[in-house]
């Protein structure tokens, strides 16, 4: 894999500070793909002055040409989707079906619903007496993680773009090089200089050093809960504005009158995309005591297709394999029973991790409460409807879930009473405006469509 040995800042790419690099594995081979420079704090300095010397005249850029640019760097990243795909999967591991369709696809969408966004919404509205004019906050830090790798970045640069914000990237560590092709497109769509800028790097070395450099205005993070509270420790300390998205162990529940089969189908495959390492997967499953047999038969079937190396990928790092392999070693010794996969690699090389359906989990269990992020379901049983949404609501995220009925208005009757920023009725599609983002610990503040357009804006008003 070809990688650049430098910055993106201020429009070039330029020599790192420090000599230090980060290597690249491949998860699927362990091999080493590319080094990608490990930034400091100088390099994050010199990023940051940048995107401050660009901020008032992007700030004033009409929102039509601002848009003008976004959809350029749609078009780019359209043209430029299988150089994508192929880049998520050798970094990530995804197989190379879900690279295209959903690493590449779902930024490309996000992209465009951020051009359009940009030439429609009103940044001014009048009430009362005032004028209210919606301005950008000012400097953005984002601070990134591996498993969506393009759409986590997109997802915070483009609404900061469109607001009027600049924006300084840091990317997980383990993914820099999707980074450094978002960084080539930004490039080639004829952004302004200094409008986006990367810098690559360690979190506790280049990510820290943005999240507490002084003259920048909000911080956007999304990641592990334990990073997420330090940096909103940190944006509170200096007064600035944060957006963390953070961890999730979402529900999905299933009520008596749903379709089983199709109910546990959906939620396996939901769990199994990406190898379970997405934050809002549904990773406890909920059936009614009478059906939890019958489910826990279905959802062996189910995970039986999901075959490592084939449709299922191996997990980003040999850490994340350890930690979720030790996840699986837990829940066996507090007497979850094993009904596919566990503990033992299924492959020789490679960060694979066996699919694994775990039954006869109770609501407290370790695996039932705390973020695994690997190919990992748990079936729970509940008594009733209140019940399920007392084990629904037990957890201290709240970031997603599912509600499965026969009929739409009973499902959603369940979902309002549910504890959670984004809810899939019988398997509703994915939304590229719906807002997105954590009740409880799941975070703070929501990306996607207007809500996530509105995290990078500020009011001012006039009165007359
Ligand atoms: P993480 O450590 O929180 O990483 C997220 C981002 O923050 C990365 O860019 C990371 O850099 C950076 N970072 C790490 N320490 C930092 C610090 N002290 N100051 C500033 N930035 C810092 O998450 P992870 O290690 O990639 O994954 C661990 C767990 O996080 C997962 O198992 C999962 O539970 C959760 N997670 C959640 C999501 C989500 O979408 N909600 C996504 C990924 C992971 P490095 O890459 O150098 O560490
Ligand atoms: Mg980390």
């Amino acid at each position: 894999m070809k990688a650049h040995d430098g910055m993106y800042i201020g429009g070039q790419w330029r020599p790192a500070r420090g000599p230090d690099t980060i290597a690249v594995v491949n998860p699927a081979d362990e091999q080493v793909i590319a080094h990608a420079p490990a930034g400091t704090a100088d390099d994050v300095d010199d990023a940051v002055r940048a995107a401050r010397e660009a901020l008032p005249g992007w700030a004033a850029t009409p929102p039509a040409e601002r848009a003008a640019r976004i959809a350029a760097l749609r078009d780019v990243l359209v043209v430029r989707a299988d150089e994508i795909a192929e880049t998520v999967t050798a970094e990530l591991g995804a197989p190379l079906q879900l690279s295209q369709t959903v690493h590449a696809g779902v930024p490309i969408m996000v992209a465009g619903s951020y051009a359009e966004l940009a030439a429609s919404y009103s940044f001014e509205e009048r009430t009362g007496n005032s004028t209210v004019l919606l301005e950008p906050v000012g400097v953005v830090g984002a601070i990134t993680p591996w498993n969506y790798p393009l759409h986590q970045i997109v997802a915070k640069v483009a609404p900061a773009l469109a607001a009027g914000c600049t924006v300084v990237l840091k990317p997980a560590e383990d993914t820099p090089l999707t980074a450094q092709l978002f960084a080539e497109a930004v490039d080639e769509a004829g952004l302004p200089a200094g409008v986006f800028n990367l810098v690559t790097g360690l979190g506790p070395v280049a990510g820290q050093a943005l999240a507490a450099h002084e003259d920048v205005d909000l911080v956007s993070f999304t990641g592990s809960t334990a990073v997420g509270r330090q940096i909103g420790a940190t944006a509170g300390g200096a007064v600035k504005r944060v957006a963390l998205e953070l961890g999730g162990k979402s529900a999905n529940v299933i009520l008596p009158s749903a379709d089983l089969a199709r109910a546990v189908g959906v939620g396996i495959a939901n769990v199994m995309s990406n190898s379970g390492q997405t934050c809002s997967a549904w990773t406890r499953m909920l059936v009614h005591k009478d059906q939890y047999d019958e489910a826990v038969a279905l959802a062996r079937a189910a995970v039986a297709k999901y075959v490592p190396g084939e449709r299922i990928g191996p997990l980003v790092s040999a850490k994340q394999q350890q930690r979720v392999r030790g996840y699986i070693e837990k829940g066996v010794a507090e007497g979850a029973r094993l009904v596919a996969g566990g503990p033992e690699a299924p492959r020789e090389t490679g960060y694979y991790v066996s699919p694994t359906v775990f039954a006869d989990v109770t609501p407290e269990m370790t695996i039932a409460q705390e973020e695994i992020f690997g190919p990992v379901v748990s079936l729970i049983k509940y008594e009733d409807e209140d019940d399920a949404l007392r084990i629904a609501n037990g957890t201290v995220y709240g970031l997603a879930g599912a509600v499965w009925a026969a009929d739409e208005a009973e499902a959603v009757a369940f979902a309002r009473r549910m504890d959670t920023g984004q809810v899939d009725i019988n398997g509703g599609r994915f939304n590229p405006l719906a807002p997105f983002g954590g009740y409880k610990q799941s975070g703070v503040g929501r990306e996607l469509g207007p809500h996530g357009l509105s995290e990078y804006l500020q009011t001012k008003s006039l009165q007359f």
